[in-house]
């Protein structure tokens, strides 16, 4: 059976930061012998990534000796090429395309956040540099059926010109797996690793996360809460209801950096994070 890390044609690989991604990219590698031409490995930061998301990132490029093109969301649709020392660490892509959506927040029925600050700052990277049509290889492994199940029903959720690809899932490749890949590795990422998934990564707060983490990361961190309750805030001069707040349904970050104070256990334990595409 051919294998499904060979590429064969203009490609991109997408790196979210987290393990599973990364070792989607070194099975690549070995696959293919290094990086074929024509195929580019992008990580996207939205400004709200941890500090070790983008040490990772720098050492994976270091260790693998391969070159990772940093992106940010820019104004007016632009995007901007980056390196590890020019990143935003203040959320300055994240305001930048709430502003370009007139104030309002995103939400889990509108990931707005998500389609701009990534796949679509991808697809105009790609693009800019020639692509027509290409194929995208995500990190997603066999024990996330949802994520699975979506991109087995439409490989092209943005455009025709780009087929999705989930070698990891083709492969069979679990959560353990991946967790047995990184503890034989000279280098990790330098965040906890809870059966098989990293609470702090991606958006340090993103508003899919299951109420109890966020808590617990502003409980861990209490400064953490700061620029989205900032959002929240600045999002009540442009928006009514649910547009000025991330989660309706959930207390306001403000309000959770109160509870965290306070010392209160009042999230469900057994929520669980709602899937989107930013990815682990
Ligand atoms: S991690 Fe969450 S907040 Fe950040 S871009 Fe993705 S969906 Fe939006």
């Amino acid at each position: 059976m051919r294998s499904p890390y060979l590429i064969d044609g203009p490609t991109c690989i997408s790196l979210s930061g987290g393990r599973t991604s990364a070792h989607l990219l070194f099975m690549i590698i070995r696959a293919n012998g290094g990086i074929p031409a024509g195929t580019v490995i992008l990580f996207c930061n939205t400004g709200k990534e941890e500090e070790a998301t983008l040490r990772f990132i720098r050492d994976i490029a270091n260790h693998w000796n391969v070159t990772v093109v940093w992106l940010e969301y820019r104004s007016d649709s632009e995007f901007e090429v980056v390196t590890f020392e020019t990143a935003s660490r203040n959320g300055e892509p994240f305001e930048a395309i709430i502003r370009q959506r007139g104030g309002i927040l995103p939400n889990p029925r509108s990931r707005y956040c998500s389609s701009e600050m990534k796949t679509r700052t991808m697809h105009r990277y790609l693009r800019s540099i020639g692509f027509t049509e290409w194929d995208t290889m995500l990190g997603i492994r066999a024990d996330e059926p949802k994520r699975v199940a979506t991109f087995r029903r439409n490989p092209h959720p943005e455009t025709k010109d780009e087929m999705v690809l989930i070698p990891l899932a083709d492969a069979g490749v679990s959560a353990r797996d991946v967790g047995d890949f990184w503890r034989a590795q000279e280098f990790d990422l330098g965040l906890p690793n809870m059966n098989g998934k990293t609470m702090h990564g991606n958006c340090d707060l993103c508003f899919l996360k299951p109420a109890h983490q966020v808590y617990s990361l502003v409980a861990e961190k209490p400064e953490r809460a700061i620029w989205w309750a900032e959002q929240e805030r600045q999002a009540e001069e442009f928006a009514h209801g649910n547009g000025c707040r991330f989660r309706d349904e959930r207390p306001s970050y403000q309000r959770m950096a109160q509870y965290a104070r306070q010392q209160q256990d009042m999230f469900d334990q057994l929520e669980e994070s709602i899937s989107c595409l930013c990815g682990d």
